[in-house]
């Protein structure tokens, strides 16, 4: 078995509504990079990664002009071994960053080879453990009016999202509350809520938040401070009265292996697109079981509902805002607060590429 074909393109896809969080400010689409990887056996594999908007034409390159030469000829289904092989080639202009966004697409477009070639679901293939998640939608909403925030709130459980997450980090922490006790009200005592910071805040703010904000039940605290700061997760987690999510910024194995064993995060948060692909997100969940912590994600809900229902600790899928809903032939199913892993072999995600191609950039 050789890889025979790697082919890789950009999009800018754009959003249904204009988002906003407190790093990224309004958000109007997201760049899509695809690649497609096809061996001498009649086998096609699809990997996908995205950004916030910037970067997407770096990681197209990484795939294109130096990882794609080497990747021709070897066996695809030897991820392990193709996976060290793309580590090393980038390690010196990488260990993250853009270099993990590439890695990530193509061990993806492996995994979902794997998956066809065997005719199992990813969900099976990676474990097995219940093809039912847990679901939340992640709301985009820092700066929504607060009759948008509760519209998109009904909106959201009308869909079958059994909780839902909004975005904190505004000026004032006094608005935040404001807003956090509006959808706590309206959602009633017995929806989880999650509230995510995208680092908006120093370790200092984050307790004076956190000590605001406990009242209204909050499930988790997410990215409150930078991911670089580890000390100050420490202090957070152990100082403050709720529980720490993270990890859609921490690119490698690594920074979850540092920030797990020293008890600085409750639910580490991989993202498989840029984490370095499903291979380093199912080790980040099992390293995550030894430490008997539940796993959750971020983004590419398509992807994720395999790997959450393949391990013993999922937590909650986040059903992501940049969602491919209109360009896949099958949009994640939801049912009663719970997605439904697909039986359709690999990940079972097919683009629609006519409709992405009015958006391509590269
Ligand atoms: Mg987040």
């Amino acid at each position: 078995m050789k890889i025979i074909g790697v082919d890789s393109a950009v999009y800018s896809v754009p959003l249904a509504v204009p988002v906003s969080d407190s790093t990224h400010g309004e958000m109007a689409f997201f760049e899509l990079i695809t690649v497609r990887i096809k061996d001498d056996q009649g086998c096609e594999g699809l990997g996908y990664t995205y950004t916030v908007g910037a970067g997407g034409l770096a990681i197209h390159c990484l795939i294109d002009r130096y990882l794609k030469p080497g990747l021709l000829g070897k066996d695809p289904g030897r991820v392990e071994e193709v996976w060290s092989w793309m580590w090393w080639k980038l390690h010196y202009a990488g260990r993250g960053g853009p270099a993990s966004f590439a890695i990530s697409a193509i061990d993806i477009a492996l995994w979902d080879m794997a998956g066809k070639r065997t005719g199992e679901p990813l969900w099976r293939l990676l474990g097995g453990n219940n093809p039912r998640v847990k679901v939340y939608a992640g709301g985009i909403d820092l700066y929504f009016s607060l009759d948008a925030l509760k519209e998109q709130t009904r909106r959201f459980l009308a869909q079958g999202y059994g909780a839902v997450k909004m975005k904190v980090g505004r000026p004032k922490l006094s608005e935040d509350v404001a807003r956090v006790a509006a959808v706590r009200e309206l959602v009633g005592p017995d929806i989880p809520l999650m509230v995510d910071v995208n680092m908006r805040w120093t370790a200092e703010q984050a307790l004076r938040a956190s000590r605001a904000l406990a009242e209204f039940d909050i499930f988790w605290l997410e990215e409150p401070i930078i991911p670089d700061d580890l000390a100050g997760h420490i202090r957070i987690a152990k100082e403050g009265p709720l529980p720490i999510a993270t990890g859609e910024n921490m690119h490698t194995f690594y920074e979850f292996q540092n920030f797990i064993t020293a008890g600085a995060v409750s639910f580490p948060e991989p993202d498989v697109s840029n984490c370095g692909g499903i291979s380093v997100w199912m080790k980040v969940a099992r390293l995550a079981e030894a430490h008997n912590l539940m796993v959750t994600s971020h983004g590419v809900h398509d992807l994720h509902v395999h790997t959450l229902a393949a391990v013993p600790n999922a937590s909650y899928l986040e059903g992501h805002g940049f969602g491919l809903e209109k360009y896949i032939t099958h949009p994640l199913r939801i049912e009663k607060g719970e997605a439904i892993a697909p039986d359709r072999p690999g990940h079972g995600v097919d683009l629609i590429w006519e409709k992405l191609e009015a958006h391509r950039t590269k």
